[in-house]
C-alpha cells in the first residue's frame, strides 16, 4: 500500500498554521524509520494566541444552546465515520498499529463524539426544596471553562476523542496537545470537528516542547481544568502544576494489567484471546493484560496454547493486511523491551517466545513470553507497554488476588473463570477501575473508562465522563 502523508498543522483560533517560520521536529514511520513529516512546534507566542482565543472561544461556545452543540458533535461523528480509511492510513503510517486497529481505532472515536452530542442535552440541574418559604433554590451544572488536554501517541485518535468529545458537549473550549510522535490523528478530528462547523476558537490543537506546553498552558489564569493521559511521573508533574493553581485534573496513567485463570475456565480461550489482547497495538495499551497468573492446575495448559498462539502471529508493517502486530512506536520503546528482558533473563527469568528485536529496519520486537520471572526483575514492577506477557502460578484465591493487587496500578484486571462464587470474590477484590470477567473486552463509549491509586483519578466515557468539564453552583433566590 502506497500511502502518503498529510502536512501538519497547528490549528488556533479556525486558521491551519503550517510549520514555516517555526520550529519543527521529525515524524517517523516506525515501521521503516524514514521520515514522513515535520510536525510545527508552538511558540511561547503561539501559545498565549491559542489562550486568548480559548478564553473567547469559550465565551461563545457556553452560550450556544446544547441543541447546536450536539449538532456539531454528530456531525464530526458523521464525518470522522466518512473518512475513517484515510485516518486510519495515517495513523498507521505515523503510530504503526495494523490497519484493522487503527480503523477500529477511529471508528470507536467517532461513537464518542455521537455519545457526549446526546450528553450535550442532558446537562440538567437541580430544584431543591428550600426549608423558609418562598425561596427558590437552584442546582446548576455549567462548563468549567478553557481546558488544557495532553494526550499520548499510542492511542492518537480514542485518547483525544474522549477528551474532546466531553469537554465540548460540556460547553468548554479546549487547548489540546497530542504526542508530537503521531500528530496527524488528532489534527483529522480537528479538521472533522471544523467542518462540522464548530467555531473559531472553541478547538485549538498545538504541539511543542511538551513540558514547555504544558508550563505554560497549566499556569496561564485561563486554563480552569487539565486532562492527561501518559505516564505516572509525568501525571504526577503535570499534577503538581495543576495544584499550584487549584486546578482540577484528571488523570489516565497506564497498568499492569494481571489476570487470573483458574483450573475450572475456559482455558483454550483466556489463552488465545489473551494473546490477542497482549500484543493488540503492541502491547501499548494501558489497559493491557500483562501478567497472567494461572492456577497450577492449569498451569501447564495455559502455557502451551499462550505460547503456540504467540509464536504464530504476524509481525510487520501495519499497512499489509494481513499484519497482526505492527512496530512499537518509537525507538524509546524498543530500547525499553531490549532492557527488561535483558534484565529479567540476567535475573533467572526463562524466554519461551520471541525476546528479541527482529533484524531490519523499524522499531520491531518479536512478541515475546517469560515464564519463572523473579519478583526482582524490573519488568514485574514496571509497565511494560511493549510486547511482554509474563506467565505465572498460582495456588489459591487469595494468592492470586494479592499478586494481582501488588502494585501501585489499579487500572484493568481479568479474570477467567466458570464458578458465579469466584467470579464475585475476585470483582470484589481485584483493585482496578475496569474488570472483564471471562472477556478482555473491556471498553465501551457507555462505560466510564479510568483507573485509581497511581492509574489515575477520574473516568471518560459513560455517563461519568461530562462530569469532570461541568462546574455544580447553586442559586438561592427570594
Ligand atoms: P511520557 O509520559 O513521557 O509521554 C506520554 C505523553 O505525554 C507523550 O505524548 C508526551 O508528549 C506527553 N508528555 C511528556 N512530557 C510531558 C510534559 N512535561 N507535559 C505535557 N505532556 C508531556 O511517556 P513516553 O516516554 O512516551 O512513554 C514512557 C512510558 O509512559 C510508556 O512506556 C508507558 O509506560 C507510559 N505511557 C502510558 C500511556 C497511557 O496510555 N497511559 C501512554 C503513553 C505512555
Amino acid at each position: 500500500m502506497n500511502v502518503s502523508y498529510d502536512p501538519l498543522y497547528l490549528f488556533i483560533g479556525g486558521e491551519w498554521i503550517s510549520s514555516q517560520g517555526r520550529a519543527t521536529a521529525p515524524v517517523l514511520n516506525p515501521a521503516t524509520e524514514v521520515v514522513i513529516g515535520q510536525v510545527p512546534l508552538a511558540t511561547s507566542a503561539d501559545l498565549e494566541h491559542a489562550l486568548a482565543v480559548a478564553q473567547r472561544g469559550f465565551e461563545q461556545w457556553r452560550a450556544t444552546v446544547p441543541a447546536e452543540r450536539a449538532k456539531v458533535l454528530k456531525r464530526a461523528s458523521a464525518l470522522i465515520l466518512e473518512r475513517v480509511s484515510h485516518i486510519a492510513e495515517q495513523m498507521t503510517l505515523e503510530e504503526g498499529k495494523p490497519i484493522a486497529e487503527a480503523v477500529d481505532e477511529v471508528t470507536r472515536a467517532a461513537e464518542y463524539f455521537e455519545w457526549f452530542a446526546e450528553s450535550a442535552r442532558r446537562i440538567d440541574g437541580r430544584v431543591v426544596p428550600a426549608n423558609r418559604p418562598g425561596v427558590l433554590q437552584m442546582v446548576k451544572r455549567q462548563a468549567i471553562g478553557p481546558v488544557a488536554a495532553f494526550t499520548p501517541w499510542n492511542f492518537p485518535a480514542i485518547t483525544p476523542a474522549r477528551k474532546l468529545s466531553a469537554a465540548l458537549a460540556a460547553g468548554c473550549s479546549v487547548i489540546l496537545k497530542p504526542g508530537e510522535e503521531s500528530p496527524s490523528t488528532a489534527l483529522a478530528l480537528a479538521r472533522a470537528l471544523d467542518d462540522a462547523g464548530l467555531p473559531k476558537g472553541v478547538l485549538q490543537v498545538v504541539f511543542g516542547v511538551p513540558d514547555q506546553v504544558s508550563s505554560q498552558l497549566i499556569a496561564s489564569p485561563i486554563i480552569r481544568k487539565v486532562t492527561f493521559t501518559g505516564s505516572v511521573p509525568i501525571g504526577r508533574l503535570l499534577s503538581a502544576r495543576a495544584a499550584e493553581g487549584v486546578k482540577p485534573i484528571t488523570l489516565e496513567l497506564g497498568g499492569h494489567g494481571p489476570v487470573l485463570v483458574f483450573d475450572d475456565a475456559d482455558i483454550e480461550r483466556a489463552a488465545v484471546e489473551g494473546v490477542a489482547n497482549r500484543f493488540r497495538g503492541t502491547g501499548q495499551v494501558c489497559i493491557s493484560s500483562t501478567r497472567f497468573l494461572i492456577q497450577r492446575g492449569a498451569y501447564d495448559r495455559f502455557v502451551q496454547r499462550f505460547v503456540a498462539a504467540t509464536q504464530a502471529l504476524r509481525v510487520g508493517d501495519g499497512l499489509k493486511p494481513d499484519t497482526q502486530v505492527g512496530p512499537l512506536a518509537n525507538a524509546r520503546q524498543l530500547a525499553k523491551m531490549e532492557e527488561l528482558v535483558a534484565d529479567a533473563v540476567a535475573k533467572g527469568a526463562q524466554v519461551l517466545a520471541g525476546g528479541e528485536s527482529l533484524p531490519g529496519p523499524g522499531f520491531f520486537f518479536a512478541p515475546t513470553v517469560l515464564a519463572d520471572v523473579p519478583m526482582d526483575a524490573r519488568v514485574m514492577h514496571e509497565e511494560p507497554f511493549g510486547p511482554i506477557a509474563i506467565l505465572m502460578p498460582f495456588d489459591k484465591l487469595a494468592d492470586g488476588l494479592r499478586e494481582a493487587n501488588r502494585l501501585p496500578y489499579g487500572l484493568s484486571a481479568y479474570a477467567f473463570t466458570r464458578d458465579a462464587r469466584t467470579a464475585i470474590d475476585v470483582a470484589d477484590g481485584l483493585e482496578a477501575g475496569m474488570i472483564g470477567i471471562n472477556q478482555y473486552r473491556i471498553v465501551a463509549t457507555e462505560l466510564p473508562f479510568g483507573g485509581f491509586k497511581e492509574s489515575g483519578h477520574g473516568s471518560e466515557g459513560g455517563i461519568e465522563g461530562i462530569e469532570h468539564y461541568l462546574t455544580h453552583k447553586f442559586v438561592s433566590q427570594i
